[in-house]
């Protein structure tokens, strides 16, 4: 009797520890356990057998599993065991909708590609709902290869906004102001005044930071920089823009103004530490110590760069002298997809190439541009671009038993050089899990492909595109 007694105490005082224990442990939203952990912390640690706490969006801790679970337990857990967890990637410069004329026109250069094709094609086709068709395109396909926030610039903005925020996709999102009419201001004041009320509506969004994106200096007037830059200040808004893509406009800038773009643009006192620059393929040494010293954000884009022979960045200089670039595919018509694992991959090798030494942006710094030198290329290094408590719970979960990615030997290496977008496997942005397993969960594939076919036929009968090779 006594035996059963003492046993009985025993299994009750084993149960209320059991509860105890429990209790002490928080509950947090969602848990990801069991994978290698690739956090871009400052140390860049790399935590075997990890896992990541997530509460309202955030990461509140990251560490072994066995440490996770000892304090959290979570209404969601994502099991990452055997895979790779990475900070999402960032794709800091491109036109989603331009998803829709995906390989339109190819094998031109940047002006005729533009001035006969681009601009024509977007004259006859661009409304609010092209350009919410080609972002809903653009952002499944952002998703199914881990990028989990993209900087914009395109007109509707507020519609790719909207579509952004429901996808539940991270985005700087830019509104195109240009010195010609476009599809949804006819003048630059009405298109100033669509900017300013588009930036107030989304300033204080969770996955939006709306921004105001003057085209490029050289179809953007000096009084409308200005007014751009103005508005940025009076609101507290990035900028977005294109400088230095081409020779051409190096030339053209230097003949028409007296100036390179670079130079042109600090001496209107255009430059600060607001600005996102696509390209930058042409600066200067001192171009480049100025841009360090004002704080200008800058994306490099090798294959839009490489499809259009715009020329080579300097990226192995930007590195040593440490700038914040990141990494873009840039429109999918100059690409021709939206796949950041392709830009890691093409600017490692690219620069190598170019430098005649192998030995020039490793995969680490690759890895690096693409994560959080890519945020902070966005202004936004301490929200996202790496995986650490109190930043935006941005993660992917990635294969790592992949054919293409056995055998493994170092992380960088597989994740640059090796994994491919099919590889991914779960995509959280801020918090919420919007594919598991490669299904989407926030948009739909089939609805999403039908309507960009039927955009095709629309633009095939607008522009004359040839559809077949000639005879
Ligand atoms: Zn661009």
């Amino acid at each position: 009797m006594r035996i059963i007694f003492s046993a009985l105490m025993l299994l009750l005082l084993s149960a209320q520890s059991m509860t105890m224990a429990q209790r002490r442990k928080t509950t947090v939203d969602l848990i990801i356990r069991g994978g290698t952990i690739v956090t871009m912390d400052a140390s860049r640690r790399v935590i075997e057998n990890g896992g990541v706490a997530v509460n309202n969006g955030r990461i509140v801790a990251v560490g072994d599993t066995a440490e996770i679970d000892r304090k959290y337990a979570a209404r969601e857990v994502v099991n990452a065991g055997g895979k790779v967890v990475i900070p999402g990637l960032i794709n800091g410069h491109t036109h989603v909708p331009m998803t829709l004329f995906r390989g339109i026109a190819d094998d031109l250069d940047l002006q005729e590609w533009l001035t006969k094709y681009i601009f024509p094609a977007e004259a006859k086709n661009v409304t609010e709902d092209f350009v919410r068709v080609g972002a809903r395109l653009g952002l499944a396909e952002m998703i199914r290869s881990g990028t989990t926030t993209y900087c914009d610039m395109y007109y509707f903005e507020d519609a790719i906004a909207d579509e952004t925020s429901k996808a539940g996709v991270r985005g700087v999102l830019g509104e195109t102001v240009i010195d010609f009419p476009v599809a949804d201001n006819k003048t630059y004041e009405e298109a100033l005044a669509y900017t300013e009320r588009f930036i107030k509506k989304w300033q204080g969004n969770a996955l939006v930071v709306p921004a105001i994106a003057p085209h490029a200096p050289y179809t953007v007037s000096e009084a409308h920089l200005k007014a751009a830059r103005a508005l940025s200040d009076r609101l507290r808004a990035p900028i977005v823009i294109h400088i230095s893509e081409t020779k051409r406009e190096v030339d053209d800038s230097v003949a028409a103004k007296g100036a390179s773009p670079i130079d042109y643009l600090n001496r209107i006192g255009f430059l600060n530490n607001r600005i996102v620059a696509a390209h930058v393929v042409w600066p200067s040494e001192e171009e480049l110590g100025l841009l360090k010293k004002l704080g200008v954000g800058i994306v490099h884009n090798p294959q839009s760069n490489m499809k259009l022979a715009s020329g080579t960045a300097p990226v192995p200089e930007m590195l040593k002298e440490n700038l914040p670039v990141g990494l873009g595919t840039d429109g999918a018509a100059s690409n021709n997809d939206l796949n950041l694992w392709e830009e890691m991959d093409t600017a490692a090798k690219l620069h190598k190439l170019i430098s005649h030494d192998p030995k020039v942006l490793n995969a680490l710094e690759a890895f690096e541009m693409a994560t959080i030198r890519g945020a902070r290329a966005l202004h936004l290094e301490n929200e996202i671009g790496s995986i650490e408590k109190g930043k935006r719970a941005d993660l992917v979960v990635v294969d790592l038993d992949a054919l293409n990615q056995t055998p493994s030997y170092n992380i960088y290496s597989d994740l640059v050089y090796a994994t491919k977008a099919a590889d991914v496997r779960t995509v959280i942005i801020e918090g919420r899990v919007v594919m598991r397993e490669r299904r989407l969960l926030t948009l739909n594939e089939d609805a999403i492909k039908a309507d960009a076919r039927r955009y095709r036929e629309r633009i095939v009968q607008s522009v004359g595109v040839k559809t077949l090779p000639e005879e």
